[in-house]
């Protein structure tokens, strides 16, 4: 099948490269020309795990390619998908749809024959058919069809997140859409992968949902381990023996600084105000946002006791800022909160982060940029753990507690341990919802 997917970045270059891997001919479109020109070269402009080489497999195949040109793109596709950004919107919290209704109507003018438009972005209820007017309106006289098909990969894990989903959903509303999709999806459907098949409107809520239940899964468990510190229970342990649960279940349930990224904030923000809109408040979402800003504020704090009160004058090693580990996002990380503080307090700052330079370096200013671990910790006040990086999670504690000033760890991703702290001559250490050292500092 001919396939046209708009917009190549970190949703719709994995769809894009995997569909292509499905057997389908297509063609990537970003209105962004050093993108493209990047694709073009071979080179992905994202850290994905293993994409650069499944890209690199389609292209020589001849079923994948990359334009500027969306008409051209779309002239020849039997399914268009939409896969552009929907931010926040500056001032009200709303998702921003423009870029998705400029798309529409980009992909208006340049339908022929029938074609399905597929909106894999994160879009409110609504906004499909609002897809379609826009479409009707721009080019009365179009074949097609909308579907909406939302995306659940997770960026670190993108390409077997899309190849091997928990679940394919689609809305549609008409036999001839959901018989196009499910050739989209053929070689998922044989093997048995669920595809939910709805309407419009409940598919634009499973990814809502989805994400909000998400976002409430960590926040509940970060608010517990706040009380897990003051009641001395072990939040990781509190975690293990919830998860076990089989209503409940274990993933979601590990304490840290605070959710993040790309699509947590935003779309908690979002079903917020569609709850506000529709004189349906969603108490739950609203509650969970007000309490995540919350724990990064709390991780603050619990850096600032580490420092004896005060950042000033401080050296502080980060390791980790992008939201989480296996990308180069920054996207609302808690990095973008807890790494201003710490400048903000008169702190010097050295960041570490395998990935996250490239974005990191306009959004964290004040700070300095290391390679290693180990020299970034050099006669440092604090080091602190934030993003769980596979290289962080071995580190030679002894040799790094050895070169700083005052050893002394805040561990917020809960990696380690006050015991292997202390073994390793640290003379404070502080995570999430456990018990700190019980040494003075
Ligand atoms: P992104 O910002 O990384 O990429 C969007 C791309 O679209 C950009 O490259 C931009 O240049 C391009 N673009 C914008 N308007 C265009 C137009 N008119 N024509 C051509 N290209 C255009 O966004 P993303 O993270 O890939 O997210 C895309 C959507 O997928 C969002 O709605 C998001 O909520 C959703 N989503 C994201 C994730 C994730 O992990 N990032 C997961 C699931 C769903």
């Amino acid at each position: 099948m001919q396939i046209a997917m708009i917009g190549t970045g970190y949703v719709g270059l994995v769809s894009g490269v995997c569909l292509s891997d499905f057997g389908h001919d297509v063609i990537c479109v970003d209105r962004d020309p050093r993108k493209i020109e990047a694709l073009q070269a071979g080179k992905v402009p994202i850290y994905e795990p293993g994409l650069e080489q499944l890209m690199a497999r389609n292209v020589e195949a001849g079923r994948l390619s990359f334009t500027t040109e969306l008409s051209e793109a779309v002239a020849g596709a039997e399914a268009v998908f939409i896969a552009v950004g929907t931010p926040t919107r500056r001032g009200d919290g709303h998702a921003d749809l423009s870029y998705v209704m400029a798309a529409a109507e980009d992909v208006a003018k340049a339908l022929n024959g029938f074609t399905v438009v597929v909106t894999k972005s994160t879009v409110p209820v609504g906004t499909n058919r609002k897809v379609k007017q826009t479409i009707a309106k721009t080019n009365p006289d179009a074949d097609f069809e909308v579907a909406s098909n939302p995306e659940f990969l997770r960026e670190g894990a993108a390409i077997d997140d899309f190849m091997k989903p928990d679940r394919v959903v689609v809305g549609v509303q008409s036999q001839r859409a959901a018989e196009v999709m499910q050739d989209i999806y053929r070689p998922l459907y044989l093997r048995d992968f669920p595809i939910v098949t709805t309407d419009l409107e409940s598919a634009e809520m499973i990814k809502y949902a989805a994400n909000a239940f998400l976002a409430t899964k960590i926040t509940f468990i970060n608010e517990i381990a706040a009380l897990c510190e003051r009641v001395g229970a072990d939040v990781k342990e509190v975690a293990k023996g919830m998860g076990l649960d089989g209503r409940i279940g274990k993933l979601f349930l590990h304490a840290g600084p605070g959710y993040g990224g790309s699509c947590f904030p935003k779309d908690t923000s979002a079903l917020a105000r569609i709850g506000q809109d529709h004189a349906v408040p969603q108490n739950i979402v609203e509650t969970v946002m007000r309490v995540n800003d919350g724990v990064k504020t709390r991780m603050v704090e619990k850096l600032r006791d580490l420092c004896d009160g005060t950042f000033n004058g401080k050296t502080v090693a980060v390791l980790g800022v992008t939201f989480k580990p296996n990308t180069d996002d920054m996207r609302d990380a808690p990095s973008l909160t807890i790494v201003p503080a710490l400048v903000g307090g008169g702190a010097k700052v050295r960041v570490v982060d395998p990935q996250g330079k490239r974005e990191g370096e306009a959004l964290l200013p004040g700070v300095n940029w290391h390679d290693d671990p180990y020299k970034a910790a050099n006669k440092a006040d604090l080091l602190v753990i934030l993003t769980e990086w596979n290289e962080f999670r071995a580190l030679d504690l002894p040799k790094l507690a050895k070169r700083m000033a005052t050893p002394r760890m805040a561990d917020l991703r809960n990696i380690y341990s006050a015991r292997d702290a202390r073994k390793a001559g640290f003379e404070a250490y502080e995570s999430v919802g456990r018990k700190s050292m019980d040494n003075n500092h």
